[in-house]
């Protein structure tokens, strides 16, 4: 990728840059800040104004209700989103399972989904894991029986983020149990109101409930809403997790994150000297902060691949895996420059200073889990896209 700005691209970013400014706020603090939160509640007035811009979902073709930018314009919509602290859009319908819908769906499914999803009307969540199969997801058990013109479902899944809020979920069921696990599998789309769907949360140890567990006791739903072929769920599985894992890999600002450890590094003091002033810390910080450029020039790498015409395929394991750890890292050393502040688990006076880091700590713990565990991207690495044997 040429790193000089055309003028066209210069002008786009002055464009998104100038838009941003207008439009977002930053909503008032409330007793936790806005970021990761239980539901996005906060954020929906950002959203809708993106969405009447027709910037929310930011990577889809216009065809389908996108802006339909190019690749470098999405880096420099992001990198300037980021620059005025506005949050990039995210959420299972944009990121997820609005691309899978106009890369397999019929056209009957992209007009009855994709515009809702692309103006905010109808939010989504995603019904993988099960109690029994996570990491190993094809051994899933929710099963879907083709009776007449409708799947029953029966089973249950878990660890469903956000599904107090969705309007609908996409699932994964097992409709032949008598081939290979992988090969038995179907995609569907499911209204949350549909009798016999029900949702229990799953509370947290801080009491919130970010995660429900779902259940489905034969519940029906039209054979239309497959996605793909039955039992070609699989491909469609695969397919919608390197969007996941895209979204989860490029969409945080750890430039940010690295201004949010110096600050604290320069706030806190330890033998009557700020932390930052300690060469040891300062080695470690400048170690991450290398690490954090050379993942923007990844993702920059990853722009003229997609540009060229190559699809990023596993190689979107990289993203998840790297950003993950080092996003981490980089808030265990913002705890570390705090020494006991860091096990106040809410402080607001220290919330609004820093960022709440000892909250944020916590819940980024997550990420190595979520979208597939990074144990799991190592092997993905290894065999896809090193080609190492098993
Ligand atoms: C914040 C959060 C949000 C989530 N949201 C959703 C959601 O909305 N919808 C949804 O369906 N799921 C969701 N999940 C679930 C998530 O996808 C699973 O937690 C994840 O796939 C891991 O599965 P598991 O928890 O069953 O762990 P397991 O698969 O039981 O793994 C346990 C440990 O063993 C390791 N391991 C397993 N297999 C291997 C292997 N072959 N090689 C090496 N190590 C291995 C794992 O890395 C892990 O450390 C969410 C999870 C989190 C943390």
């Amino acid at each position: 990728m040429d790193l000089r700005e055309s003028p066209e691209i210069a002008e786009f970013r002055k464009s998104v840059r100038d838009w941003t400014l207008a439009n977002w706020r930053k909503p008032a603090a409330k007793a936790h800040s806005y970021e990761g939160m239980e539901d996005d509640d906060d954020l929906r007035p950002w959203f809708k104004k993106l969405a009447e811009k027709g910037w929310l979902a930011y990577r889809w073709p216009q065809a389908y209700g996108g802006p339909g930018f190019s690749e470098p314009q999405q880096i420099v919509f992001i990198d300037e989103l980021n620059r005025c602290g506005a949050p990039i859009p995210h959420g299972f319908g944009i990121n997820m399972v609005g691309p899978l819908i106009y890369q397999f769906g019929t056209d009957a499914q992209k007009m009855r989904f994709l515009p809702k999803i692309a103006k905010d009307e109808e939010r989504w969540c995603q019904g993988y894991s099960e109690p029994n199969a996570g990491s190993d997801l094809a051994s899933l058990q929710t099963r879907a029986e083709l009776v007449g013109d409708e799947f029953v479902l029966n089973g249950q899944k878990t660890w469903t983020s956000r599904a107090n809020v969705a309007q609908w979920i996409f699932v994964l069921v097992r409709t032949d149990s008598h081939v290979q696990k992988q090969k038995g599998i179907s995609f569907l789309l499911v209204d949350m109101q549909s009798k016999g769907l029900s949702i229990r949360p799953i509370r947290q140890i801080d009491g919130r409930a970010s995660f429900y567990e779902t259940f489905f006791e034969d519940v029906r739903v039209p054979k239309a809403n497959i996605v793909g072929k039955i039992n070609e769920g699989w491909t469609m599985a695969k397919a919608l997790l390197e969007h996941e894992r895209i979204s989860t890999g490029t969409n945080i600002n750890l430039q940010k994150v690295v201004a949010m450890v110096k600050s604290a590094a320069r706030e806190y003091h330890m033998d009557g000297k700020p932390v930052l002033a300690d060469a040891q810390f300062r080695e470690r910080l400048v170690d991450l902060e290398m690490a954090a450029d050379c993942i923007q020039y990844t993702r920059y790498r990853l722009a003229t691949a997609v540009m060229q015409g190559k699809h990023p395929g596993p190689e979107a394991s990289i993203f998840k895996l790297f950003q993950s750890e080092l996003n981490q890292g980089l808030y265990e050393l913002a705890m570390e420059s705090m020494g006991p502040d860091a096990a106040a688990w809410y402080d607001k006076r220290l919330a609004e200073q820093m960022y709440d880091i000892p909250m944020f700590a916590t819940i980024h713990r997550a990420m190595s889990i979520y979208s597939g565990s990074n144990e799991v991207q190592r092997n993905i690495i290894a065999k896809r896209v090193l080609g190492l044997p098993d």
